[in-house]
């Protein structure tokens, strides 16, 4: 028999073991849930806009500092952030199942992600190159510099309660920022969480300015505060394309910087040469995994019809097996939704899918002994006859829509007739159409793969996604870019002074 586990107490032990203060989390006035029980776990003292302003100012104030700091030096503070992580991440991945209700490997799996940034940073912040380049003029040199940007602001979604966080801190700190993070009322346990984390590796870093990096407990008047204020020069904001909508215009009216991480409504497709084996397993995980509440979800799976018989009843038969559960007492490979408002998103959906002519497997609410207040469901598999109604649309639950395809052309063409852009995946064997998948005419998502998931994207590629996603790219590759500010710097070291284009003008 399972031990039954006490969310709160557990909850409790850990800020403690973490040296988060109780009086940040007890006695406030915002309260936050666990989805695993449904239990109130924290009371929260949320932020005021007065003091949302007086932390950015004193971010900016450490931002003239910082900036000035030699970033391989700024990387050793990443390097300690690392180290601080690893002590820290069965506390912390167990927060995060708690606080977001993910399954145990996924809360670890979490925490693992912000320590692989770590490393990446430490990396990069030997290799913040610019290039040299070839000037018209003799005598010349022009190059580009790269310098620290500014206060970096970060507004993070429930769903990925701190390694969203890590991916822009980590980056943002290397390149030279201060960072001011709102996390998502439903998840801000494991942002303060992480701040008490951040502050040991400084407090062993040693000389760095106060106020690198603060956490603004509140609602998403919050996050509007950091979005208008002037010396906010970068907002990375990850969550709904409508929070993007509204973000994104009031950081170009004041010509800020955005990094907009927005939703997705990933589809995958299965070609007749596909392996089905592994199709079915990554699948599954795409699915079904982290109860559908990834940006990277699958969402629409297209089948051909020549292996729509054969795969669709596997999967129907892996979906009616899955185990649903508590994250924190048993193996179950898929753990609660986050609150009733997304059971009542889902089941809305499914039934405008049956509207539509879907035929819905799954769906149902799960009962959780003593948890009424927690939704646990069964991952829905719906067949629908087209593309159509709430298809093209993210629903953040665990709906899979499978719909046939005969030709290759056209199921490109329904992949990306949606609005979202961020993650797609092809299974098939065939050169020509994996190809022709990743081909300027094939997927037009931030992410396309062939023969893996949609989901569970490493840190090394820049992350993030086209149209309604937001265009923002976070993480690996060259995304550090965003958190800098471009210079063309161009030297004279001749003792003449020729203008570029060929241009005269001679003054007596
Ligand atoms: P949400 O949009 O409800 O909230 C996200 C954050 O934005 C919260 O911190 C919230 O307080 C804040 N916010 C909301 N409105 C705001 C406004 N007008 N101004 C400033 N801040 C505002 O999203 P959620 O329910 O927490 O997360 C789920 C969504 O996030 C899904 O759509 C998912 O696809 C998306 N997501 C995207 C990525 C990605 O990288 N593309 C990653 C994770 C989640």
């Amino acid at each position: 028999m399972t031990k039954t586990v006490d969310v709160s107490q557990e909850t409790a032990a850990i800020l403690d073991k973490l040296g988060v203060a109780r009086s940040a989390w007890t006695g406030g006035d915002m309260a936050s849930f666990s989805p695993v029980s449904g239990e109130e776990i924290a009371r929260l003292k949320t932020v005021s806009a007065a003091e949302t302003a007086t932390a950015i100012e004193a971010a900016h104030a450490a931002f003239k500092e910082w900036r000035l700091v030699p970033a391989p030096k700024r990387g050793e503070l990443i390097r300690l952030l690392g180290e601080e992580l690893r002590a820290a991440k069965e506390d912390l991945g167990r927060l995060v199942s708690i606080e977001a209700g993910k399954i145990t490997s996924e809360g670890l799996g979490e925490v693992q992600e912000m320590i692989d940034i770590c490393d990446f940073a430490v990396g990069l912040s030997r290799q913040l190159y610019g290039l040299t380049i070839a000037t018209e003029r003799p005598g010349h040199r022009m190059m580009e510099t790269w310098h620290p940007l500014g206060v970096v602001g970060i507004i993070s979604a429930f769903n990925f309660p701190v390694a969203v966080w890590s991916w822009n801190a980590a980056l943002a700190i290397v390149c030279g920022n201060p960072v001011v993070w709102k996390p998502s009322e439903k998840t801000p346990l494991t942002a303060l969480a992480s701040q008490a984390i951040f502050e040991r590796a400084l407090a062993r870093f040693g000389a760095a300015p106060k106020n690198l990096s603060q956490v603004l407990i509140g609602d998403r008047t919050i996050g509007e505060a950091l979005v208008d204020h002037p010396k906010v020069a970068l907002v990375s904001a990850t969550g709904s394309t409508r929070m993007g909508k509204e973000v994104g215009p009031r950081l170009a009216k004041r010509f800020a910087r955005s990094i907009l991480e927005l939703g997705g409504n990933n589809a995958g497709i299965v070609c007749p040469s596909a392996d089905l084996d592994m199709a079915l397993r990554a699948i599954a995980f795409g699915a079904m995994g982290t109860a559908g509440q990834r940006c990277t979800t699958l969402r629409r799976l297209f089948v051909h019809e020549s292996v729509y018989d054969e795969l669709v009843p596997r999967l129907k038969k892996a979906y009616a097996s899955v185990s649903v559960g508590n994250p924190l007492e048993t193996s179950a490979l898929v753990g609660p939704l986050v609150d009733k408002l997304a059971f009542d998103g889902m089941q809305k959906a499914l039934a405008a899918a049956k509207a539509e002519g879907g035929n819905v497997s799954g769906g149902e609410r799960v009962a959780e002994a003593g948890k009424e207040t927690a939704y646990y469901v069964k991952p829905a598999i719906v067949e629908m006859p087209k593309q159509a109604g709430p298809v093209l649309e993210e629903t953040f639950a665990p709906i899979l829509y499978v719909m046939k395809y005969s030709d290759f052309d056209a199921v490109l063409e329904d992949h990306n007739a949606v609005g979202a852009g961020l993650s797609s995946s092809i299974f098939t064997l065939n050169m020509q159409e994996s190809e022709r998948f990743l081909a300027a005419d094939g997927s037009d998502c931030g992410i396309a793969n062939v023969n893996i998931g949609t989901s569970g994207a490493e840190i090394g590629g820049a992350f993030g996604g086209e149209k309604e996603t937001g265009g923002g790219r976070e993480s690996g590759s060259d995304a550090w870019r965003a958190y800098m500010r471009r210079a063309t710097n161009t030297v004279n070291y001749s003792k003449a002074l020729p203008l570029a284009q060929g241009v005269t003008f001679d003054i007596e």
